[in-house]
């Protein structure tokens, strides 16, 4: 699977950005073989695969920007992703999980408005319904802002010295020490770096990407390091939300029941759309719950959900782990550094190739307190 990710990476180009190498030359890419959606695609193309040519007609959700000589590095980005609004927005390559998840909290919360909330039963109607609208938004907006971020991508070098060298066991991983304590760091094939600690490669985005924790198929993104404090704020207001679609919702049944005398089956009969809603919440809270449970552990051990299943730090301990307080200091309330490429940034056609306006010396700096700096640039030296 990695080496035909590597052959099919191979035969197209590397997008260029800030961190780029000074080699910034680009090929042009090969529209057959790729694996992201033309540049002018519409947004109910790469969500369905078919045009819907009503929306289309006003070229509202199109990233049109098809320009013979020149073009943006979202257009080019060797990655599986899709792009919104000309590459403002990055979403994994199947936005439909996203979308799904979007309309059962939008149809939850339409549901609760007109079967569950009524002037007649309720005495704070309007503070109830203002107060779920609300929820909902808060909702809708931490999803979005968790899925359409830049998880935390890290630039591919064009090429490396090391390439075929590096195919070889002796030197596909080095040691590098933190605090201490040695870690392993490996080289990825496709994006041709030695990625940095806690890093991975998303077999489903195909990127290195960050403080890797794991691709969620409900955001359809990388939950990494620029994103994780998004993610976290998306599990924790739909607990919130869902509980409360489930207390109003099993406070009319039980009204209903014990005002009619009603049994649980003539209840679920009477009230379909409000037993449909109970049981929908009931088993998001039970999902939800668990998800933010596990999270906050990992939040606080300053583990990934990866290192977690990978049993990273069972025999040695683990060299992240600054105690309770500054492990959630990390992780929710520090300053989150800048995506390191800039996906809207003018690449030009130059004799033949595609050249980006932007370069600058292709190393990731790792600010982890004492951590060592990676250098992804690999010299010859290095072997
Ligand atoms: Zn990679
Ligand atoms: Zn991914």
């Amino acid at each position: 699977m990695a080496s035909s990710s590597n052959e099919r990476s191979k035969s197209k180009s590397n997008a260029d950005d800030r961190h780029s190498s000074s080699s910034t030359t680009l090929q042009p890419l090969d529209r057959s073989q790729s694996r992201i959606p033309e540049p002018n695609e519409p947004l109910w193309k790469k969500l369905f695969g078919h045009e819907i040519s009503i929306l289309n007609c006003f070229g509202f959700f199109s990233s049109a920007h098809s320009h013979s000589s020149s073009a943006r590095v979202y257009q080019i980005w060797p990655g599986r992703n899709v792009f919104f609004f000309r590459g403002r927005l990055i979403c994994g390559p199947d936005p439909r999980g996203l979308l799904l998840t979007s309309v059962s909290v939008i149809l939850s919360e339409w549901t609760f408005c007109n079967y569950i909330c009524s002037r007649t039963l309720l005495d704070q109607f309007v503070l109830i319904v203002t107060l779920s609208v609300l929820l909902t938004a808060v909702v809708i907006v931490s999803l979005i802002m968790a899925s359409t971020r830049d998880p935390g991508i890290i630039p591919r070098n064009e090429s490396s010295p090391l390439e075929d060298i590096a195919s070889s066991s002796r030197v596909r991983s080095r040691r590098i020490t933190i605090d201490g304590i040695e870690v392993r760091i490996k080289y990825c094939r496709i994006c041709k770096i030695f990625r940095p600690p806690r890093s991975f490669h998303c077999q489903v985005c195909d990127n290195c990407v960050e403080k890797f924790d794991h691709h969620c198929p409900w955001l359809s993104q990388c939950v990494g390091l620029r994103n994780n404090r998004y993610y976290m704020m998306f599990i924790f207001m739909a607990l919130v939300f869902f509980v409360y679609m489930l207390s109003f919702s099993w406070w009319k049944i039980g009204k209903k029941m014990s005002d009619n005398e009603w049994g649980g089956f003539r209840a679920a009969a009477e009230l379909p759309e409000t037993f449909a809603l109970a049981l929908f919440s009931f088993g998001a809270i039970g999902f939800l719950g668990g998800l933010a449970i596990f999270h906050v552990y990992l939040i606080i051990v300053n583990q990934t959900a990866r290192e977690n299943f990978k049993q990273r730090f069972s025999k040695s301990p683990n060299p992240f782990d600054k105690g309770v307080i500054n492990n959630i200091k990390e992780a929710l309330f520090s300053r989150l550094p800048p995506s390191k490429i800039n996906f809207r940034a003018v690449v030009e056609a130059q004799d033949g190739s595609i050249r980006s306006t932007n370069s600058a010396a292709n190393s990731i700096r790792i600010d982890d307190g004492s951590t060592s700096v990676v250098q992804n640039n690999i010299n010859q030296e290095d072997m």
